[in-house]
């Protein structure tokens, strides 16, 4: 079974495609099947809101079951922030440099003890029957002094995990193992490994 892939979010786009490829999960981007997904308004108040937010639109859009990560960032010292609001944590027309350069303005004076933070990742897949599947997935860090490494994307270069390396510093497998999105999509691909055993089942 095909699925549409629903984000704009290229780095993100390429991370989503490579943890569910070995798990037998083919999804594909709106532009491999000719079409172009609208952006949706992301108005939900949680990571499983506008996750499902995102997938029902795809879905819709496109006639396929449609698969979306919402992501982001919690750092306890401010209170969850940026949470929901991690890509646009610095405004609308800002870059990642500009949001991590924001996250370190902010954490300025917060002491070592007190820097932690996690990853979230919150998958869903709406079905144009509108059943949905979903899973979540989280990451333990804390945040560090100035950005280090040059992999990944938005906060990676921020966010220090267990091993003392950041997310930025990690390779892409390495980070896949124990990030939140990885994390979220294993469980997700069991979850609707069963869900599809049931699907079938139920057939006539
Ligand atoms: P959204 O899920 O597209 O609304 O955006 C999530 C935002 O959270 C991204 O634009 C990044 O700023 C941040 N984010 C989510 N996942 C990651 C990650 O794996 N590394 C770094 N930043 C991330």
């Amino acid at each position: 079974m095909r699925f549409i892939v629903a984000t704009h979010n290229y780095k993100k786009l390429k991370e989503l495609s490579r943890i569910l490829k070995p798990l037998g999960i083919d999804a594909v981007t709106d532009i491999e099947i000719g079409a172009k997904l609208e952006e949706v308004e992301e108005t939900g108040t949680s990571f499983e809101e506008n996750a499902f937010i995102k997938a029902q639109s795809a879905c819709k859009q496109s006639g396929l079951p449609a698969i979306a990560d919402d992501s982001g960032l919690e750092v306890d010292a401010l209170g969850g922030e940026p949470g929901v609001h991690s890509a646009r944590y610095a405004g609308d027309n800002a870059t990642d440099a500009d949001r991590n350069l924001k996250l370190l303005a902010k954490m300025a004076s917060v002491p070592e003890d007190k820097r932690t933070a996690r990853f979230i990742s919150a998958i869903c897949c709406v079905f144009p029957n509108g059943d949905k599947v979903t899973a979540g997935g989280e990451c333990d860090g804390r945040i560090g002094y100035e950005p280090v490494g040059e992999n990944g994307f938005g906060y990676d270069p921020l966010f220090i995990v267990a091993s003392g390396h950041s997310y930025a510093e990690l390779t892409i497998e390495d980070k896949d193992i124990i990030s939140h999105r990885g994390n979220a999509l294993r469980l997700f691909a069991v979850k609707l490994q069963s869900y599809l055993e049931g699907h079938t089942q139920n057939c006539p």
